[in-house]
């Protein structure tokens, strides 16, 4: 199988290590199997992702020495869409998404949602160990009255039944969730239109025939919601490899706060090949921390390598 890797950053500010890492790790794994590497601009929300942002994003990838193949956009074999939109960019791929849309509401599946946040945390639902909530499903038996007697605008959200999506993902192993009981219906266009990273990126990663996706561990709880979206649009769900988060000496989490740590800083005083093998070492790819190029570490790269537990960033 031609595997194809896909980078898709957020630009909602500039890069920081853990996202360079993500980087560096999706590019190995595609390339050292011969694969494909391609690049999405996830940038939906156009207030925090600017152009100058994006801009940046591409110039520290660039920088660093990841070059981005071309995307062989795929068919859907479900969904009819008007036109292939060959734009990395979400921001200019809204008119896709709603094809996909109108597929899973002419299904019935998709239901308008007009609770506030306010509401959704006063009922008593059960919330997970990550803070989401579990929706009880308040607005799913609307009737067309009561829809129309609603004020706000609704987000709408997919119903999902009561089904278990089991996947083994590359780093972690074999996940399982129970969409109903651990997720409920989830939300996949927000009330002020704009879609929701779930419905985008499985469209995306499907349109542009994304077999293997390499991302920090924290998007693990969003999955199983990716893997039954693929299977609703026919799509072959890609392999997960949920990564190590790296985290600074104290093993405090890495943000877009630690200025210090984003590559507007680095770039000032280091060359890539150099972070390239602070990198390399921090994930256990090579024993020392030496100066290496990316062209040498997809001949040693090996998911096996990369421990299974946070990174720590060794002093710079
Ligand atoms: N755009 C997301 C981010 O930058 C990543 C999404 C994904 O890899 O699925 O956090």
């Amino acid at each position: 199988m031609h595997i194809v890797g896909r980078f898709a950053p957020s630009p909602s500010g500039r890069m920081h290590l853990g996202n360079i890492l993500c980087a560096m790790l999706g590019y190995l794994s595609a390339k050292s199997k011969g694969g494909d590497y391609i690049l999405r601009i996830e940038d939906l929300d156009t207030l925090r992702c600017t152009k100058d942002n994006c801009k940046q994003v591409l110039d520290d990838l660039n920088w660093f020495g990841i070059n981005f193949d071309d995307i062989n956009f795929v068919k859907p074999k479900n969904v009819n869409i008007s036109n292939i939109n060959n734009s990395i960019y979400q921001s200019e791929r809204t008119e896709i998404y709603k094809c996909f849309e109108r597929f899973l509401k002419e299904k019935g599946l998709v239901y308008p949602c007009f609770c506030s946040r306010a509401e959704l945390h006063a009922v008593s639902a059960p919330h997970l160990s990550d803070g989401r909530l579990i929706y009880t499903g308040t607005c799913k038996n609307l009737t067309e009255q009561e829809r129309k007697q609603k004020k706000r605008k609704p987000a709408m959200r997919l119903a999902v039944p009561d089904i278990k999506i089991s996947f083994v993902d590359g780093c972690i192993g074999e996940c399982t969730e129970n969409l109903k009981l651990e997720c409920g219906d989830f939300i996949i266009k927000r009330s002020d239109g704009i879609f929701a990273y779930q419905l985008a990126v499985t469209v995306d990663d499907g349109l542009m025939g994304v077999t293997e996706v390499v991302r920090g561990h924290d998007l693990i709880s969003s999955t199983a919601r990716q893997i039954w979206l693929h299977e609703l649009f026919g799509f072959k769900p890609p392999k997960f490899y949920h990564m190590p988060l790296l985290v600074a000496p104290d093993g405090r989490r890495l943000s877009k706060r630690d200025k210090d740590l984003d590559l507007g800083v680095i770039r000032q005083y280091m060359k890539p090949q150099k972070l390239i093998g602070i990198l390399a070492y921090t994930c256990g790819l090579i024993e020392n921390k030496e100066d290496i190029s990316l062209d040498e570490l997809i001949k040693i790269f090996s998911w096996d390598k990369i421990p299974n537990r946070d990174l720590i960033l060794p002093e710079l």
